[in-house]
């Protein structure tokens, strides 16, 4: 007979602190309003991409599998979902499942939270066991999950992404969808051990390219790749959520048949080493003032290129506004010149220079339009005057290393030059990962001296190359880096850093 797998996806990174509201509609794939899509669509848009569900689409191909595709939901990372997200996605699973299902593979963040609840994913997956409790259950999850036991203890297989930026959507889901199909053909007998740290990493700090998450993740690579294990997977955390289960952690699915007590070693080898260099997962903050006076003095060094300044605390990639103004206002009191900057998202400033055209000299109140009222942030717009050299539809097609051949739309937009810097501003928010942000506005980035963008890691795909150096500013914001500017009230306490001295939650080894 006919096997009959159901696939999905719910991805949502929610960053708690966030001002930027997170309505079910813009949980659309295509496009930022177009809500979730379903059966023969969410087919369409995610086969053939670098996705965990593609990976599942093409094992359950192979395996001859009839392919059920009840629901993909994706949003940008922003402020809790509504509950409803789940409600929706739940059903829509269920629908399928009850129709006949042999084998659920799902592609889902890790760190979504609603407004009911703080593990998003926790909840779909009890909801979806109390249908089916023997449902076998794979799980692609990304690199920045918080762990729950709610999340292992109703799946099957875990496996989780080795990269960021995340590269290896597709090898993730086919890691997790080809054990969960050997297990079903009971070539394996798969169970998971799993541990989380009392430790908040920081996100400029846990990339598995830079130590010491590089040594972990080679130890779970190697655990995995020669068979010692089913899977290994690590997880650097998703430290912008204030919710209980927050930490870095790791899974470990093993083969009852082989051995079983190398899950666990591996696990603890691996946390034991995080736990011995937690103070390397610490990034240290420095004020705004002193990096701009170091990519000043950077810029007189030998060399070509500008140098780029990546305002990481409130990149639109981990629910900022994108129109928090403070870094831009200390380029210009530091007199710095030949820069470009943006893209600040300010609808309103778009409109007025729209309506003002091309060639008009104009002073605006810029950016500062949006409140955090989580961190008791107040917007607050930055006085500048310029001339208006362009206005674009916000359309280009990427051609940096991400995303290539992608088109994007970043709604209409403005350039702004004062003179010294010449200013993007944009109707929608975009990280910016491709120059196609200024290039596409008539701006030849590799012809500033300086280029201020707001983005924590994603940048350095399309701008890293054509650099002289790379100054990263933590600016204000509900991304920020300083840990102890957050309002933190459901946080697990003690946790390293904000409590230095906290024990290890380690098992002694005997
Ligand atoms: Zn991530």
């Amino acid at each position: 007979m006919t096997q009959r797998f159901v696939v999905a996806v719910m991805r949502h990174e929610t960053n708690t602190f966030s001002p930027v509201p997170t309505p079910v509609v813009d949980f659309g794939r295509i496009g930022p309003t177009d809500g979730p899509a379903f059966g023969d669509e969410a087919l369409r848009v995610y086969r053939d991409t670098n996705n965990p569900v593609a990976a599942y689409i093409d094992l359950a191909e192979a395996e001859g599998a009839e392919i059920v595709f009840p629901v993909a939901a994706n949003a940008h990372p922003s402020a809790p979902a509504p509950d409803a997200i789940i409600d929706l996605c739940v059903e829509r699973i269920s629908e399928a499942v009850t129709a006949g299902c042999d084998a659920l593979f799902l592609d889902l963040h890790g760190a979504m939270v609603t407004q009911g609840y703080d593990d998003g994913e926790g909840l779909l997956l009890r909801r979806i066991r109390e249908i089916s409790p023997e449902l076998p259950i794979a799980l692609a999850l990304d690199f920045h999950t918080n762990l729950t036991s709610e999340i292992v203890d109703n799946a099957t297989i875990i496996a989780g992404y080795r990269t960021y930026p995340h590269i290896d959507m597709y090898e993730t889901g086919d890691r997790a969808g080809r054990t969960l199909l050997r297990a079903m053909k009971g070539e394996i007998s798969p169970f998971m051990v799993w541990h989380s740290l009392p430790v908040l990493t920081h996100m400029n700090r846990h990339a598995p390219s830079m130590e010491p998450m590089k040594s972990m993740m080679a130890k779970a690579i190697a655990a995995e790749s020669d068979g010692r294990v089913l899977n290994a997977s690590i997880f650097g955390c998703f430290p912008l959520a204030d919710i209980p289960h927050v930490g870095l952690s790791a899974i470990v699915v093993g083969d009852k048949r082989n051995d079983p007590d190398q899950a666990e070693r591996l696990l603890y080898d691996i946390l034991g080493e995080g736990w011995d260099r937690r103070e390397e997962f610490i990034y240290p903050v420095e004020p705004v003032e002193t990096s701009i006076t170091d990519a000043k003095s950077l810029a007189e060094s030998e060399g070509d290129g500008p140098i780029i300044l990546a305002d990481h605390g409130e990149n639109t990639g981990s629910g900022g506004s994108q129109d928090v103004m403070a870094v831009l206002q200390e380029v210009m009191r530091q007199g710095l010149t030949n820069v470009v900057a943006g893209p600040f998202c300010d609808p309103t400033s778009v409109q007025t220079m729209v309506d003002a055209g091309v060639g008009t000299t104009i002073t605006l109140l810029l950016g500062g339009k949006t409140d955090t009222p989580s961190m008791d942030l107040k917007g607050e717009p930055l006085e500048v005057t310029g001339t208006i050299r362009r206005i674009t539809d916000g359309a280009f097609t990427v051609t940096g290393p991400m995303f290539t051949g992608v088109k994007m739309n970043i709604g209409r937009c403005a350039v702004l030059d004062t003179g010294d810097i010449e200013i993007v501003v944009s109707e929608g928010r975009y990280e910016p990962f491709d120059t196609g942000c200024f290039t596409h506005a008539g701006i030849d980035p590799t012809r500033k001296s300086f280029v201020l963008i707001k983005s924590r890691q994603h940048f350095r795909a399309g701008f890293e190359p054509m650099s002289k150096g790379i100054v990263l500013v933590s600016g204000p914001g509900c991304c920020s880096s300083d840990y102890s500017l957050f309002p933190w009230k459901n946080l697990r306490r003690p946790v390293y850093p904000l409590d230095p001295d906290v024990e290890s939650n380690l098992p002694t080894q005997s």
